[in-house]
């Protein structure tokens, strides 16, 4: 505010763009190096904000998405990083610029899942006075939580996209009419993950608990035992001197992957499940 008082509405004007003047702090956070607040030049593109002033990707990993614009806002995929950052340009992205909101999202990130948890937090802040928005995004919620635990079937993606352009198009106030930007955006940049999980039953970032077939690779394990240690259901069973996983006993719990230090317990793709429920 000082600045603008000292040198003018006109000065402040001359940043920025065209029909998005001025500037713009954004709250930078997930998995970027440098979290906070952040104040930019409208029109400063997405690759200068996370990778200049951001710092790039924690552990140097591989970028994925960012979501701008609060939890009602959508994901972007890499490919528009160096698309500049105003209104309008958020919006042709099926974003918003929202409440300055802008969390990075790495390779390890599933993007139903995090369409889920958005989506959860919007359902759980509908007044209920309009039924798209009250009964639409519990739906919606339904569907998501059955995709992500491995039971989704063939049509949900049309159901997801149907229910979206409803309750956008019918809920009275902003709420509604943006809350399923997540799975909107998520459907329309990441539309393989979703079908990945319904038709594979694999989740490719093995974020989603249930999904995958687990298997020890023998090339890779240097039988420390952990994975055997962290089974609760006595699933990892040792065999000449090696472990294997009983798929019998095995509930894709998750937590021999976490526990091996080598990344020999591996979850793959099960195919052929084709919409089972
Ligand atoms: S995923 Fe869970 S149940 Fe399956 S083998 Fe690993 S620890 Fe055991
Ligand atoms: S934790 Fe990993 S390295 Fe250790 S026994 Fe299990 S698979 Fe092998």
């Amino acid at each position: 505010m000082p600045p603008i008082i000292e040198k003018g509405a006109d000065w402040f004007l001359s940043i920025g763009t065209t029909n998005s003047p001025g500037t713009k702090v954004f709250a930078l956070t997930g998995k970027v190096k440098n979290t906070g607040l952040v104040e930019v030049p409208m029109g400063t593109t997405l690759r200068e904000i996370i990778f200049e002033i951001g710092g790039g990707i924690l552990g140097n990993k591989k970028f994925k998405a960012v979501q701008t614009g609060g939890p009602s806002g959508g994901c972007i995929p890499g490919s528009y990083l160096d698309n500049p950052v105003d209104f309008d340009s958020l919006r042709e992205l099926g974003s918003m610029m929202g409440s300055g909101g802008m969390v990075v999202m790495d390779e390890d990130t599933c993007m139903v899942d995090m369409a889920r948890y958005f989506l959860a937090f919007t359902q759980s802040e509908s007044c209920g006075k309009c039924p798209p928005c009250r009964i639409g995004t519990s739906q919606m919620l339904e569907i998501l939580e059955r995709i992500v635990s491995g039971k989704g079937a063939h049509g949900d993606i049309e159901r997801l996209e149907e229910l979206g352009r409803l309750i956008q198009e019918g809920s009275l106030c902003g709420l509604g009419q943006s809350a399923s930007n997540p799975v909107l955006s998520t459907l329309r940049y990441f539309r393989e993950e979703y079908e990945e999980h319904i038709y594979d039953k694999y989740c490719r970032a093995k974020a989603c608990n249930g999904l995958g077939r687990y298997r020890i690779d023998h090339t890779e394990c240097f039988l420390c035992g952990l994975c055997k240690q962290a089974c609760a259901f006595g699933a990892v069973r040792e065999l000449k001197d090696k472990f294997f996983i009983d798929e019998a006993y095995c509930t894709k719990c998750k937590a021999c992957y976490a526990a091996c230090p080598v990344d020999a317990v591996k979850i793959e793709k099960v195919a052929g499940e084709a919409g089972k429920v």
